[in-house]
């Protein structure tokens, strides 16, 4: 008989894992305190790339690098499945005037990665051709009903507690309707609200939050992503131009504010003037799980036999998701 295991969370890294431990042989349940994929995930930009990867420590590209193919295999497949679009585009990306032109050549080189030296606005740039984006709403939307299809057993609105014994293997894990979700393995992957289930120090995985605009289509066509100063702007299919994100350390509000608003219309009509004086149709506000180093906790928990910990993504978390899977199935694996 296979193994049950209890995914908790099904953000996109939930998702990912979920169905990564289905196709292998495992009796998958996910769970969520919401509804799937709403909260950081349906956030996302979707740009499956890190933004100045050369500021990072390897680990971080490393967990990037397989997202492009993954995506590209994995829309198309769910498309074929569900009938939904993800919107997995090559669409590159224009990093605008970056300080340190030898650090890029160097990780460049070193990354095997092409890029051209051009000029935007009159600022030297560089573009990364191999760059790639996803849309996130419409993503979630997609592996909702493939989960179903492929026989995850789905679970929304059931919140799960913080475990009060340590030490030992535990058998069933309770919601705060005292029910008892009973599993042999147990994966967390609660996003920014992990450190409410087992870690204890806030200060591992911690909410920050990040504020986006959209607006309506207009008759822009951009090539590509643009990148300047901590500060994106992308183009979907239909037309619509997002732009952000911000950063900010406010615990869990998702709220969104008229200075963010402000600054993020201001930055976008710098990079495309056409968009100036014009009121972006949406604007909303995600929480990332913050990490140091934007480095994820993939690994069995301390304490506990059967529960793995697979949270932490911070900025990448819709590209690290897919390699974030397979590190965490090859521990259960181990460990089964
Ligand atoms: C504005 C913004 C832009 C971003 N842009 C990009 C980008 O371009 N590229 C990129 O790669 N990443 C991007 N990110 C980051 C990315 O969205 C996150 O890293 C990623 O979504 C994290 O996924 P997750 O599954 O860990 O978390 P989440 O999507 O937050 O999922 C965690 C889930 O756990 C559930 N949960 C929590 N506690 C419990 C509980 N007690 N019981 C049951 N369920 C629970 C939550 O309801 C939630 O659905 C962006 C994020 C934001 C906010």
């Amino acid at each position: 008989m296979s193994l049950k295991v209890a995914v908790i969370g099904a953000g996109i890294v939930g998702c990912l894992t979920a169905i990564k431990l289905q196709e292998s042989g495992y009796d998958v349940t996910i769970i969520d305190k919401n509804e799937i994929g709403k909260e950081s995930s349906w956030a996302g930009a979707g740009i499956l790339f890190p933004l100045m990867p050369w500021e990072y420590e390897p680990r971080v590209f490393e967990l990037c690098i397989y997202a492009a193919n993954f995506y590209k295999n994995f829309s198309s497949k769910l498309f074929k499945i569900t009938g939904i679009d993800s919107e997995f585009i090559e669409s590159s990306l224009l990093c605008i005037d970056p300080s340190d032109k030898k650090t890029i050549l160097n990780w460049a080189k070193n990354n095997n990665l092409n890029f051209n030296e051009c000029s935007f606005l009159n600022l030297p740039s560089y573009l990364f051709p191999k760059v790639t984006q996803i849309r996130p709403p419409r993503l979630m939307k997609a592996i909702k009903l493939f989960m179903q299809e492929i026989g995850i057993n789905i679970r929304e609105n059931t919140s799960l507690i913080k475990l009060k014994k340590e030490g030992y293997k535990i058998e069933s894990w309770p919601t705060t309707e005292n029910e008892q979700i009973k599993a042999d393995i147990f994966v967390i992957t609660s996003g920014a609200w992990t450190s409410n289930l087992v870690i204890d120090h806030e200060d591992i995985i911690y909410p920050v939050r990040g504020q986006m605009i959209q607006y309506k289509k207009i008759e822009v066509n951009m090539k590509h992503i643009l990148y300047s100063d901590d500060f994106y702007i992308l183009q979907r299919k239909d037309g619509v131009i997002l732009a952000g994100s911000t950063v900010e350390y406010v615990g869990f509000d998702k709220n969104t504010d008229a200075t963010a608003l402000n600054e993020l219309m201001k930055k976008t009509s710098i990079l495309v003037p056409e968009l100036k004086g014009i009121i972006p149709e949406n604007h909303w506000a995600g929480i990332r799980p913050g990490t140091k180093g934007n480095i994820p906790i993939i690994k069995k928990a301390e304490n506990y036999e059967n529960i793995f910990i697979n949270s932490g993504h911070y900025r990448y978390g819709l590209t690290m998701a897919p390699m974030s899977a397979e590190e965490i199935y090859k521990l259960i694996l181990e460990s089964s």
